[in-house]
């Protein structure tokens, strides 16, 4: 119910509109999101390049509705691509197709990716295609094979969930053309007809997709923070003798950083998603829906900072090293 109502928010620009003016929500933000710019970005990227870990970065942002706002999505990731270069991080991009003008024209969104995926090969960089609701997967992925990974294979690589019914099968595809992919549940929400209405189902997907992502897959990004699938990835690994040099966990910012440095420690890779820039309500919204105790934990939490008076309300969704 609460789930619900928060993915339900989660796609009012209006409510955006007003909460992005408040303090408290900002502050509620800067636990997910790095900041609202590409220098924030790159600097929360350097903290945890420091810590051993690598990084992607997300320039938030869903949906345009005109060309010159996805030519200036695409602008803006090439001004990302050159700063991590610059900074000689360790870290790639992440991309939303309909950010780029998916929902314009495909001709449009191919074009724009396709130059921020030219510019992530100049410095031997990588792009990843995010996967959104279930109304773009297919075309997300005909995208991705005929206009994309074809004259890129190693620059591009695309996102499955399980949470959909399709995801095995679509997982075999990918495996066998040799694409790289991260594998989530999902964060959307989907009809049953679909997707798995049970957890234990999306859990079990899961699995199955990820032992045969690490037999057989094109280095595979685990991209969970489910401790028992965690652990399942490291038993399957040592079991079937899997170098973990082939395959990431990757992990949201934010959430887990615990357990993101308790795997490094251990010698696995871990990637940070680092998502950035000024539209991250929607981003927000989804992270309290699937864990709708981060509300109180972060109310929690600014409470207590306000009480001690450690951090003003400027500080508010800039980045400040605070994770
Ligand atoms: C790197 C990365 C990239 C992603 N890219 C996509 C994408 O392209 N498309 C897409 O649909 N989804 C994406 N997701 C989101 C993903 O689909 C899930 O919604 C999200 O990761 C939660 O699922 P989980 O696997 O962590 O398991 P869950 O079963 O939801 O959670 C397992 C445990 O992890 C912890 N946890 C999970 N989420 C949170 C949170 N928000 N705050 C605090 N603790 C939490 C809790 O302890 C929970 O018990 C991505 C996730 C990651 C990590």
């Amino acid at each position: 119910m609460l789930r619900n109502s928060l993915l339900y928010l989660s796609r009012q620009q209006r409510v955006f509109d007003f909460i992005r003016g408040n303090g408290f929500a900002r502050r509620m933000a800067s636990r997910f999101v790095a900041g609202e710019t590409i220098e924030a970005a790159c600097d929360a990227a350097a903290e945890l390049n420091a810590h051993g870990i690598m990084a992607t970065l997300d320039l938030l942002g869903e949906s345009v509705t005109n060309e010159a706002e996805a030519r200036e999505t695409g602008r803006q990731y090439l001004e990302l691509l050159d700063a991590i270069n610059d900074r000689k991080l360790e870290c790639n991009v992440s991309v939303k197709l309909t950010a780029l003008g998916q929902d314009i024209s495909d001709a449009l969104c191919v074009e724009v990716v396709s130059e921020i995926i030219a510019r992530a090969e100049q410095y031997d960089s990588f792009v990843r295609l995010d996967m959104e609701g279930s109304d773009y997967t297919q075309r997300t992925i005909d995208t991705f094979e005929r206009d994309l990974y074809s004259h890129y294979p190693k620059r591009v690589g695309i996102v499955l969930q399980t949470a959909l019914r399709r995801t095995l099968d679509d997982i075999e595809r990918a495996i066998g053309i040799g694409a790289r992919v991260r594998l989530c549940k999902g964060a959307y929400k989907e009809s049953e007809d679909i997707a798995f209405p049970d957890k234990a189902d999306v859990d079990r997907t899961y699995v199955q997709g990820m032992h045969r992502l690490m037999s057989r897959g094109q280095y595979p990004g685990l991209a969970t923070h489910d401790e028992a699938i965690i652990e399942e990835a490291k038993r399957f690994a040592r079991a079937e003798n899997i170098s973990p040099r082939r395959f990431e966990f990757q992990m949201l910012y934010g959430v887990r950083r615990d357990l993101q440095e308790a795997l490094v420690a251990d010698g696995w890779l871990v990637r940070v998603y680092i998502p950035f820039g000024t539209q991250w309500y929607p981003y927000l919204m989804r992270r309290l829906a699937e864990r709708p105790a981060n509300i109180a934990f972060m109310t929690g939490n600014i409470v207590r900072e306000a009480l001690s008076g450690s951090r003003n309300s400027s500080s508010t969704a800039r980045h400040n090293g605070a994770h």
